[in-house]
């Protein structure tokens, strides 16, 4: 599939959260109809979207189902099943490919195949059992944050480790749940950015301005524009993310993180193969948002503007921060976005809402 995919055609989505919900919207305002694959029914997505399939992401007869209703197949989480993707690609395209979610799922995959394209990281060394954790962490200096290789988000499955004695780590590996670790050094970053960047089916690049991201108890907090780094950093971390998406034949918006230091450098962190949380500005400051960025991508429409038109703040709604909801509205520089999710558990994003300082003179 490379020409424009018509408006009134179908595209597939996995995964129902609010990312989902995101681009069912930005597809519906394109002319196009969505149906979401998600277990949970009446999800964010499903409130919005033409059409849900209430099953498992890897089964078999509704993957079948996906495919046949689809003319393109995109996903709003990085742990889609692999071999679902694969089975989907066999008869519809799948967008991003599944070599994209491969990489991202596992962090050693993923640190090993940045460097290999020549992208710095945190150094880092896989951690099977305790005693490897012990022998990483005293080549680390006896600093590191241990994470688990797979299915980690805002910041679970992770420990930090600071001047810590090589010795004395029985239990940890169990501890930490007994799967596959990855330990990787302690980066003494200034602050962390990331680029929300998309990639068309011809190789058309386009990317937005890097965000400068603040988190609280692992999750993320606000993303601020302009970040507050030199525009060459900024031009590195375009120019990163577009090595990736060359190297993944990838078609879509991707999200890449990174951790800036004081001389500028950049240092990546993960790669997020799909619309991003810190990229939820580009709707209340940009011509063409990445939830829409990233349907045109992957219905073979020529990519937007990325340019910003406003200086501006996203903050999450996390659990009862929702109940501010009434009080934002009443804000004229504020654009809200609620999630339709029913329950304020703590730690569950409800929402967000974006502060816009309009960057030019109103004529
Ligand atoms: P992650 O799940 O990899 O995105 O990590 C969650 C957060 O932990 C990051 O946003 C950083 O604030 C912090 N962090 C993760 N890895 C490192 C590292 N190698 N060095 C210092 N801080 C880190």
């Amino acid at each position: 599939m490379s020409a424009m995919l018509p408006a009134g055609t179908t595209i597939g989505i996995i995964g129902g959260g609010q990312l989902g919900r995101m681009l069912a919207m930005a597809a519906a305002r394109l002319g196009y109809r969505t149906v979401v694959l998600e277990p949970q029914a009446d999800c964010p997505a499903a409130q919005v979207c033409n059409r849900q399939i209430v099953a498992a992401y890897d089964d078999p007869a509704a993957l079948a189902e996906l495919a046949a209703v689809s003319a393109v197949v995109t996903y709003e989480f990085e742990n889609v099943p692999v071999a679902a993707a694969n089975a989907l690609a066999a008869s519809v395209p799948v967008r991003p490919p599944a070599r994209a979610l491969e990489v991202a799922q596992d962090r050693l995959v993923e640190k090993t195949f940045l460097n290999g394209i020549g992208i710095a990281t945190a150094r880092f060394l896989p951690v099977d059992d305790d005693a490897q954790l012990a022998e990483a962490l005293a080549a680390f200096d006896g600093s590191g944050v241990l994470k688990t290789r797979r299915m980690g988000y805002d910041g679970k499955g992770q420990r930090v480790f600071r001047n810590m004695e090589t010795v004395g780590f029985d239990g940890t590996f169990a501890a930490m749940g007994g799967v596959p670790l990855i330990l990787e050094s302690l980066v003494a970053f200034e602050r962390e950015v990331s680029v929300l960047a998309a990639r068309a089916a011809d190789g058309a690049f386009a990317a937005y301005d890097p965000a400068e991201n603040v988190h609280r108890d692992g999750i993320l907090h606000t993303s601020t524009l302009p970040a507050t780094i030199p525009p060459q950093t900024a031009a590195a971390a375009h120019e990163a993310a577009r090595t990736i998406l060359d190297a993944l034949g990838y078609v879509g918006v991707i999200g890449v993180e990174f951790f800036a230091m004081a001389d500028g450098s950049l240092i990546a962190n993960e790669i997020a193969p799909r619309v991003h949380n810190s990229g939820h500005w580009t709707e209340a400051a940009c011509l063409v948002s990445q939830f829409e960025q990233h349907i045109r991508a992957v219905a073979g429409l020529p990519l937007g503007s990325t340019v910003r038109h406003a200086d501006c703040v996203m903050e999450n709604l996390i659990g009862d921060d929702v109940g501010r909801a009434p009080a934002l509205l009443a804000e004229p520089d504020v654009m809200l976005h609620l999630y339709g999710k029913a329950e304020a558990r703590p730690g569950r994003k409800m929402g967000h809402f974006t502060r816009v300082t309009p960057t030019f003179p109103p004529s």
